[in-house]
C-alpha cells in the first residue's frame, strides 16, 4: 500500500492553486511531476560537482563520472538488464527508437522484409518504421485490436511471418491503457527469428519490468514519465545485438583511436554516446529510480489499479453523455482513461475542467491512426500516478458533470 498523503509531501508542485482551486494533476501519461529527491539531485550536481564525464582526472570529474555510471547501474537493475553496459542513455523514448531505426534497422532490413507494429502505436513507434519501410522496400504490418481494446493475439501467427525482421510494439497504450502481453509476442517473433523492440514509455513508470525475462532485443523508455527530468531516457539493447550495431552519432568519446581518415570505436555503451551527455539529468534519473524502488513497483501498480477501478465506477455517473475506452479487465489495463462526449469537443472539456484546477490531456495523443480507428477526432484523457487520490477522481467527475451540463445548454 502506498502512503499517498506522505508521497504528496514529496512533490512541491502539487501544493498550488490553479484558477483558485487546488491543482488536480491528471496528465501523468504526458509527463509526471518530480519529487524533491530528484530536484535535489540536480541541485547537488550543479552546486557540488558539475563536471564533464569520462575525461578529467580531477576530483569533480571523477565524482561526476562515478554518479553518472552509478545511475546507469541503477537503471539496469531497475529493468532487469543483465549489465549496465546494455543501457544507452538517450533523450527519451523517441530518440531511443530512432537510434534503433538509424542503426540496426538500416543494416538489417531490406526489400520484401516486414516490420510488425500494433494498431495502437504512439507516433514515436510508427513514423520511424514508416521511414525504414519506404527507404528499404519493406512492408509495415499491424497487429489488430479487438472490440475490448486488447490486442487480437489470435492473429500473431498470420501477422508475424518468415519475412518479419522486426516486431516493434508498445508495452502499454498511452491512449487506451491497454497492457500488451509482450512476452508472448517475443516468443512468436523468436519462432521466425525476428528481433523485438518494446516501447516501454508507459510501462516502466507503472509496473515491474524485467527485460531479461521478456527476452526482448530493444526496450525504450523516458525519464520524465517516471518522476525523472525531461531530456533523459534509456535504450536497453541485448548485448549480442548491441555489439554488432554501428554507432548512431559520431564524434568525441565514442571513439577509441582516431587517425585523420578513420577511427575505431569505444567500448559499449559509450560507442553510442557521442559528445557531452546529459549528465545532470542522467544522475537525477537514478534518483527517480531510487524513489520508485522505495515505493515499490508492485505497490505502485496496485495503487493505480485501485484508482482506475474507482474512476471507472465513478464514470458510470456520466455514462449517458460520455463514452470511455480501454479494457474493462484491469489486469490488462494501466492507469489511463480516455473519454469522449458526443456533444462537447475534448478541447472544450479540457479547458472547462482546467477552470476547476483539473489538468487532463486532450487531443490525438500522438496516435492518429488509432483515433481514426476509434472514429474520433480526439479524446480527453485522465492518467494517474502515485500521488493521485480518489478525492481527485471525485473532483474530476464533478467538473465533467458541470461541463456536460454547461455545454448541453
Ligand atoms: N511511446 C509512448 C507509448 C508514449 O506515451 C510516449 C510519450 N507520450 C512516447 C512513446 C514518446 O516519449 P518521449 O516523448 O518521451 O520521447
Amino acid at each position: 500500500m502506498l502512503d499517498v498523503q506522505a508521497i504528496r509531501k514529496d512533490f512541491p508542485i502539487l501544493h498550488q492553486s490553479v484558477h483558485g482551486k487546488p491543482l488536480v494533476y491528471l496528465d501523468n501519461a504526458a509527463t509526471t511531476q518530480k519529487p524533491r529527491q530528484v530536484i535535489q539531485a540536480l541541485v547537488d550536481y550543479y552546486e557540488g560537482y558539475n563536471s564533464n564525464v569520462h575525461r578529467a582526472v580531477h576530483t569533480l570529474g571523477q565524482k561526476a563520472t562515478a554518479a553518472y555510471e552509478e545511475s546507469r547501474e541503477k537503471i539496469a537493475n531497475f529493468i532487469g538488464a543483465p549489465s549496465s553496459q546494455d543501457i544507452v542513455y538517450t533523450r527519451g523514448t523517441t530518440e531511443a527508437i530512432n537510434l534503433v531505426s538509424y542503426t540496426w534497422a538500416e543494416e538489417n532490413i531490406g526489400p520484401g522484409d516486414e516490420i510488425v507494429v500494433t494498431e495502437m502505436e504512439h507516433h514515436s513507434n510508427l513514423v520511424p518504421w514508416q521511414r525504414i519501410a519506404q527507404a528499404k522496400g519493406a512492408t509495415l504490418k499491424g497487429i489488430p485490436l479487438k472490440e475490448d481494446w486488447t490486442l487480437d493475439m489470435s492473429t500473431l501467427g498470420s501477422v508475424i511471418t518468415e519475412r518479419t525482421k522486426l516486431v516493434a510494439v508498445t508495452h502499454m497504450s498511452n491512449v487506451l491503457g491497454t497492457i500488451v502481453p509482450v512476452k508472448e509476442i517475443v516468443q512468436a517473433a523468436r519462432r521466425v527469428g525476428a528481433k523485438v523492440l518494446i516501447d516501454g514509455a508507459q510501462a516502466v513508470p507503472h509496473m515491474r519490468v524485467n527485460v531479461a525475462d521478456l527476452d526482448c532485443d530493444f526496450y525504450a523508455f523516458s525519464g520524465h514519465k517516471m518522476c525523472g527530468p525531461t531530456g533523459i531516457g534509456a535504450l536497453y539493447v541485448k548485448e549480442e545485438v548491441l555489439k554488432e550495431m554501428e554507432p548512431f552519432h559520431r564524434g568525441g568519446e565514442m571513439v577509441r583511436e582516431v587517425w585523420f581518415d578513420r577511427a575505431t570505436w569505444n567500448d559499449l555503451p559509450m560507442r553510442f554516446e557521442a559528445g557531452t551527455p546529459n549528465i545532470a539529468d542522467a544522475i537525477a534519473l537514478g534518483a527517480a529510480v531510487d524513489y520508485l524502488q522505495t515505493l515499490g513497483m508492485d505497490n505502485i501498480r496496485q495503487h493505480e489499479i485501485e484508482i482506475t477501478s474507482y474512476a471507472i465506477e465513478a464514470f458510470k455517473e456520466l455514462e449517458e453523455d460520455l463514452d470511455h475506452y480501454g479494457p474493462r479487465d484491469l489486469q490488462y489495463r494501466g492507469g489511463i482513461i480516455s473519454f469522449y462526449a458526443e456533444d462537447v469537443h475534448p478541447h472544450d472539456l479540457g479547458t472547462f475542467v482546467d477552470s476547476y484546477g483539473v489538468a487532463i490531456r486532450t487531443g490525438h495523443h500522438c496516435a492518429m491512426p488509432l483515433m481514426r480507428q476509434m472514429g474520433l477526432p480526439a479524446t480527453a484523457r485522465a492518467s494517474f500516478y502515485v500521488y493521485n487520490t480518489t478525492e481527485e477522481i471525485d473532483i474530476l467527475v464533478d467538473a465533467l458533470k458541470k461541463a456536460l451540463r454547461y455545454f448541453s445548454k
